[in-house]
């Protein structure tokens, strides 16, 4: 058991990083002792007076526009970097972070399992990780457990498996304006179509690293790999937080890919994402259906939320990450992830 606090820094304090940092405030063993965000209207300002809560601890926390000094003098067992989707722009981050001996968990979606569009940065990272002592893993609700994780730890209930059908109904009401703007929602059916042609639309990012990360958990190759997108059009106007679709127009993304592995089984992948989906009768929902000995199908109705979900998993996985062999990790290398109800100490195998 590690006897002082585990010391945490979150890199990007949106919606995720800031999510984390309330978790993390509500639970025991650990310390928040840096928050780093560029964006100007945060830096200088204690995470507490922005989070709305008390402060638990005997020193103050206020936001930094770089990482430098706290990587330089906190101390830190690990930090949260929740600023990305894709690898590369990750990367710097990250190397910078193991570079200094700190162990990092990264939300980018790619980052999931980097060995399926990135091999050379993932070697890189694995390599720089191993060099100085850190670890690194990159998880989420999706990728890195509704459409990966979970199917693969059903399937070890399995004495075979054959084609698996994953789909995730989800809504994206939760979500801000950025998401808004990557998924399209507001945008007219032919405006959609004109950005998706220039690569301005990104869809969910990660059936990719999914299906890559289920083909190696069962010790197989993915063979070929494709994968579409297409406006999901109201026919009612929609409205969300952020987010508004008028009748005709674009409100959300219906993402689907289909994979064939090694030993010809199939992996298809659906998952249509919009605001409001009640608001024409759609259910959000997770379900699972392998087809295999037992063949098994699972389903969560209504969707495990992205938001809650991916904070979870984040804050869920330090002690597992921090107790780790040094190098780059996925969810299919660490211990099942579960919820941290108890003083996170207990998890940490030693003092370093
Ligand atoms: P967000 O836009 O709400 O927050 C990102 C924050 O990072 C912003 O405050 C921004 O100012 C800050 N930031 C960006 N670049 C920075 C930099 N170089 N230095 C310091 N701060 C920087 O996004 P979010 O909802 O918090 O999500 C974060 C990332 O995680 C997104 O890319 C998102 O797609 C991904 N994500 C993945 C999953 C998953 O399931 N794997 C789930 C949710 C989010």
């Amino acid at each position: 058991m590690k006897k002082q606090p585990v010391r945490i820094a979150i890199w990007g304090f949106g919606a995720m990083g800031s999510g984390m940092a309330k978790m993390i405030l509500n639970k025991q063993g650990f310390d928040i002792v840096g928050v780093v965000d560029t964006y100007e209207g945060f830096v200088g300002k204690s995470i507490f007076s922005f989070l709305n809560t008390q402060n638990p601890y005997t020193h103050d926390v206020f936001i930094e526009r770089n990482i430098d000094r706290i990587l330089l003098e906190e101390s830190v067992d690990l930090v949260l970097l929740a600023t990305d989707s894709f690898t590369k722009k990750a990367f710097p981050k990250i190397k910078q972070i193991i570079e200094s001996g700190v162990n990092v968990i990264s939300t980018a979606e790619e980052m999931a399992f980097p060995m399926a569009k990135e091999p050379e940065l993932s070697k890189e990272m694995d390599y720089l990780a191993k060099k100085h002592n850190a670890t690194i893993l990159g998880t989420g609700v999706n990728p890195g457990m509704m459409m990966d994780l979970l199917a693969i730890c059903i399937s070890g209930v399995m004495s075979d498996v054959e084609n698996m059908k994953i789909s995730r109904i989800n809504s994206l009401s939760p979500f801000g304006p950025t998401v808004m703007e990557e998924q399209g929602v507001g945008l007219t059916k032919q405006s959609f179509e004109d950005k998706m042609a220039h690569g301005e639309i990104s869809g969910h990012v990660g059936f990719i690293e999914s299906t890559h990360m289920i083909a190696n958990a069962l010790g197989l190759k993915v063979q070929s790999f494709e994968q579409n997108m297409a406006p999901i059009i109201t026919s009612v106007d929609r409205k969300s937080k952020y987010g508004f679709a008028k009748a005709n127009d674009v409100a959300g993304v219906d993402m689907r890919s289909h994979a064939i592995l090694s030993n010809q089984t199939k992996i298809d992948m659906i998952h249509p994402q919009q605001i409001e989906p009640e608001m024409e009768g759609t259910q959000t929902g997770d379900y699972i259906q392998i087809e295999g000995t037992p063949a098994i199908h699972l389903s969560n109705v209504p969707e495990v939320e992205g938001g809650i979900g991916t904070i979870a998993i984040c804050v869920n996985m330090i002690p597992h990450v921090i107790n780790a062999k040094p190098g780059l990790k996925t969810m299919i290398d660490l211990p099942v992830p579960r919820a941290i109800m108890g003083d996170v100490r207990t998890m940490i195998d030693e003092e370093e």
